[in-house]
């Protein structure tokens, strides 16, 4: 075998495991990252509180696929983590996700679990039989009592666009269960890494064959410095914006310390609109194997994403797809280039998703050298799904 040069842009868990797996084969790599850690933005760091921080917003690592679980668990201790989020709503702190224990808290009701649906079947609003927007999804989904006290504030806010406006495929992230099961999550594999995700990216990057240039920007035009770029940056960068920004929502986060315990739980959404954040997080509940006797939380504030702005997440409205075309022409008429990752595909990816694709994208790449063709620019559809 024939080793290649790779330039991998980003050192988030896209970059990091595509780098790992070239180097594996035997490839030299070369990642490059704007900010002067790696892990893009699952990036977490000790707090001068002893408190592990995610700085970037909370994440918990959930999956379905048993291979991304094995390959995350070579590189770090994943600690059991059952995700729980409450919500204040009217004045009042309910349970997460839609469940018996919220139905009955939220209309007074004792319902068992067979009564508890046939109510909600009554509620859904079945004159909507496609649903397009997120405002309609949730009326089909649970009826207008508990959209309006959950979803429609809340996705505002998150948003900054109206329910109305919105995929409805945003909605489907979250689960609606009629037992008392409060796990945020459904997948049977879920954990949060002992010592945080940067130790984790930081090992799936220590290899022999793999160089890390932090705080360092790479422009596309030293891409013929090597055989092959995996770009995982925004794929409008690449193009110089030509077509212009895709929107993105980007977060502020107002950090303040305490004593003790402040919320009780990880994560607290407020859902009202009258209420200018989303959510706060307490950080120390994400790692409930450890003691401190103070307190971290961020409160969260979404905007428009600006150019001095981190980009979180990909709005992804009509506009936006319009954009996205073009950009995707372009990326597929380009050579010797591979996009990947939130950014390089402009998708909403959790972290399983990210590592799946950028495992599929390496095998892919290395069937490519090995018949002697070209590698492609995209191993997953943009314009599909997510
Ligand atoms: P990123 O992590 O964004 O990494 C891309 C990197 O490329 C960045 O570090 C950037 O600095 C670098 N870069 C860009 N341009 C250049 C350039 N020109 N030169 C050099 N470097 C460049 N997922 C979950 O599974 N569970 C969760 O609970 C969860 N919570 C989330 C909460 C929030 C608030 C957000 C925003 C996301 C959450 N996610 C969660 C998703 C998770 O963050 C992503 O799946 C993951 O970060 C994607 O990794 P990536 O490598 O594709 O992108
Ligand atoms: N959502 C909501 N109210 C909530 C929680 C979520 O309206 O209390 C909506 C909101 O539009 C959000 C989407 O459901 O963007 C997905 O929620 P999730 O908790 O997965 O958001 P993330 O962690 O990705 O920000």
């Amino acid at each position: 075998m024939v080793s290649r040069s790779f330039a991998i842009v980003g050192a988030g868990f896209s970059g990091a495991v595509v780098a790992r797996q070239l180097a594996e084969a035997g490839h030299q790599i070369t990642v490059f990252d704007t900010r002067p850690h790696v892990a893009g933005n699952c990036f977490t760091k000790r707090h001068e509180t002893g408190v592990l921080v995610h700085v970037y917003g909370p994440h918990i690592f959930h999956t379905q696929h048993e291979h991304v679980w094995n390959f995350i668990t070579r590189f770090g201790v994943m600690k059991a983590y059952r995700h729980t989020v409450s919500a204040m709503s009217g004045g009042k702190k309910y349970q997460l996700p839609m469940n018996l224990t919220l139905i009955n808290d939220f209309f007074g009701t004792n319902f068992t679990p067979e009564q508890a649906e046939a109510f909600i079947t009554e509620k859904a609003d079945k004159t909507i039989t496609h649903p397009v927007s997120f405002e309609d999804q949730a009326l089909r989904f649970v009826g207008r009592e508990l959209y309006e006290a959950f979803f429609k504030g809340y996705t505002k806010k998150q948003w900054g666009e109206e329910p109305t406006a919105l995929p409805a495929s945003i909605l489907a992230r979250l689960p609606l269960r009629f037992t008392a099961d409060d796990s945020y999550f459904n997948h049977p594999f879920q954990g949060i890494p002992e010592h945080g995700y940067t130790p984790i990216v930081e090992a799936i990057l220590d290899h022999p064959s793999i160089t890390v240039h932090l705080s360092t920007a790479f422009n596309p035009s030293g891409a013929h410095a090597y055989d092959h770029v995996v770009w995982t940056g925004p794929i409008d960068a690449f193009f110089g914006f030509a077509h212009g920004r895709l929107g993105y929502r980007t977060l502020d986060f107002v950090q303040e310390v305490h004593e003790g315990d402040v919320q009780g739980c990880p994560v607290l959404n407020y859902c009202d609109e009258s209420v200018p954040y989303t959510r706060i997080t307490e950080h120390k509940h994400f790692a409930p194997w450890e003691h401190h006797d103070k307190s971290v939380t961020y409160t969260e504030y979404s905007r428009l994403c600006t150019e001095a702005d981190t980009p979180y997440y990909p709005i992804r409205l009509v506009e936006e797809k319009d954009q996205l075309v073009k950009y995707v022409e372009r990326a597929r008429a380009q050579q010797g280039v591979t996009f990947l990752g939130r950014l390089g595909t402009y998708r909403y990816l959790d972290m399983d998703v990210t590592i799946h694709e950028a495992l599929n994208a390496a095998s892919g790449m290395l069937d490519a050298l090995a018949r002697d063709s070209a590698i492609p620019s995209f191993f997953t559809d943009p314009l599909g799904g997510a």
